[in-house]
């Protein structure tokens, strides 16, 4: 994170910035993402992909089941379901479709995605599970080790992730690189995916 930049807004300095796991996955998506919206402030069009992508899994989040077997096997002691966090330390807030209480005394959460399952996650879906690991340590003071993401078409189908020391690192450096684009207004890279660009709602705007 750039030394030296005021991270607080508005008038009052115990303002924090806290970036939400949209917005953290919108940079992660393509960092002008991060650029058209939350430094020129354009709004994203409804139609466009990344957003109905996220409308789909809103949906799934309403959709979804935790049966009783799936917490006996994943070793759950306690549950919570739709707990809000937020860490200024972390910059970030989200709610989190389930933090669960393991045997081993650890914790981890669990996230819905209204997606058939998959061999290797997405990266964003990765990201995220590893945010929401980071804002749950710092809540319970406990360890976090794993994450699951259940999706839910096709079944409730568990994919178990470990998570290290290198995901969480990943996502402080990442919240660190949002913050500066924000900080300091700078245009950042294109993303190094250009099939991404091909329905991008900044298309026409981004040279
Ligand atoms: S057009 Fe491509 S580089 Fe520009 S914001 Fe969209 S995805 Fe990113």
């Amino acid at each position: 994170m750039g030394e030296g930049i005021d991270l607080t807004v508005g008038p009052n300095p115990d303002s924090v910035l806290m970036l939400t796991p949209s917005e953290i996955l919108e940079y992660v998506f393509c960092p002008r993402f991060t650029f058209f919206l939350n430094v020129l402030r354009i709004s994203q069009k409804e139609e466009k992909r990344y957003k109905v992508r996220k409308g789909r899994e809103l949906h799934g989040r309403r959709s979804r089941k935790n049966p009783g077997y799936l917490r006996k096997r994943l070793g759950v002691v306690k549950r919570w379901t739709d707990v809000y966090l937020a860490s200024p330390s972390l910059h970030a807030r989200g709610i989190v479709d389930e933090v669960l209480e393991l045997e081993d005394g650890s914790m981890a959460p669990l996230d819905y995605k209204m997606t058939f399952p998959r061999e290797r996650p997405f990266r964003t879906h990765r990201v995220q599970l590893a945010l929401y690991g980071l804002l749950i340590a710092d809540a319970w003071q406990r360890p976090v080790r794993r994450g699951y993401l259940v999706y839910t078409r096709g079944g409730n189908s568990v994919c178990p992730i470990d998570l290290t020391d290198r995901d969480f690192k990943r996502v402080r450096r990442t919240i660190g690189e949002v913050i500066d684009i924000i900080a300091n207004g700078h245009l950042p890279a294109r993303t190094r995916f250009p099939q991404r660009c091909l329905d991008c709602c900044y298309a026409n705007i981004c040279v």
